[in-house]
């Protein structure tokens, strides 16, 4: 029996690729719960999934949708313009932290002259916990350094709102992204290759780069809202002191940690209520 990683999935079939990097196609069942990342076991069809690090999911008006399983990073692009609202970046990295990955912040565009502002903002409020690059997919400027950063750490997926320039940071990084699973793919009645929703890629250096091309929104799936608090950037030091309650959600609770560190000033109230707005998310699912 071979071994490999899924590293690009069709719904009816799955490119698996073994250590050798050569690449083979099979046909798979349609709901194989298979995604890009996982490692398999196969001889003619897979027999085995081995166990899983960690499994990144969104949540989707039909249900939890698995994205891609066993990454070490998870690269949170993000840009001054469009602006990415903050509470995406809260949620993507509560999303990361709750599955043991590592989030990392990718401030591209950093040649437009909104980019300096925008970057200190977040370099306050995120800088202490979170690795932060500033790049620019026309410039060229911080793509090495983030490269080298992607080498260090393994396996990494990236996720960013529509506009901030996710796809040109993976073509920047990956420069045959566009072909090196293309002549793989099943085609359809028509003879069209059948479009992926996410391929893994080899960045020149070592490491892997999982493009998730069709997927846009990201909500939180599976994290409960009691969860919610410990995973918050910039709440750890002030839940040292427990709350009334054991269960607090830091809501409207009396006695809570989390409500005295906000009237004492020690958090934003502008934090405070992208926590609020996560919690009510995390309630609804
Ligand atoms: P995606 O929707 O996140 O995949 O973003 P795209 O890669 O399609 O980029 C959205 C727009 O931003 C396009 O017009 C790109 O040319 C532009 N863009 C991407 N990277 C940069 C950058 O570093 N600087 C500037 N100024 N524009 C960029
Ligand atoms: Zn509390």
């Amino acid at each position: 029996m071979k071994e490999g990683v899924i590293a690009s999935h069709f719904g009816v079939a799955v490119v698996i690729e073994e250590a050798s990097r050569e690449r083979v196609l099979l046909r798979v069942k349609r709901k194989s719960g298979l995604v890009v990342g996982d490692s398999v076991f196969f001889d003619s069809r897979i027999q085995n999934i081995a166990a899983r690090k960690n499994i990144l999911a969104r949540q989707t008006d039909h249900g939890i949708q698995e994205i891609a399983a066993n990454l070490d990073l998870l690269g949170i692009v993000v840009a001054p313009l469009p602006r990415t609202p903050q509470s995406f970046i809260d949620l993507a990295i509560v999303a990361a932290l709750h599955q043991g990955i590592r989030p990392v912040i990718i401030i591209n565009k950093a040649d437009l002259v909104e980019h300096a502002e925008f970057e200190t903002s977040l370099r306050k409020i995120f800088g202490a916990d979170i690795s932060i690059f500033a790049t620019s997919t026309t410039t060229n400027d911080g793509i090495e350094a983030l490269k080298n950063f992607l080498n260090k750490h393994g396996r990494a997926l990236f996720i960013g709102v529509s506009g901030s320039g996710k796809s040109s940071l993976v073509n920047t990084l990956v420069p045959d992204a566009g072909l090196d699973i293309g002549n793989l793919a099943p085609t359809d009645s028509h003879g069209k290759h059948v479009t992926t929703v996410s391929t893994l890629h080899h960045v020149d250096g070592g490491s892997e780069l999982i493009d998730t091309p069709g997927i846009r929104d990201f909500r939180i799936a599976s994290v409960q809202p009691v969860e919610l608090a410990a995973l918050f950037v910039g709440f750890a030091q002030w839940l040292k002191v427990p709350c009334r309650f054991r269960n607090c959600l830091h809501d409207h609770e009396p006695g809570c940690s989390i409500r005295q560190a906000v009237s004492d000033l020690h958090i934003e109230k502008s934090r405070y209520e992208i926590y609020l707005e996560l919690l009510r998310a995390s309630k609804q699912i």
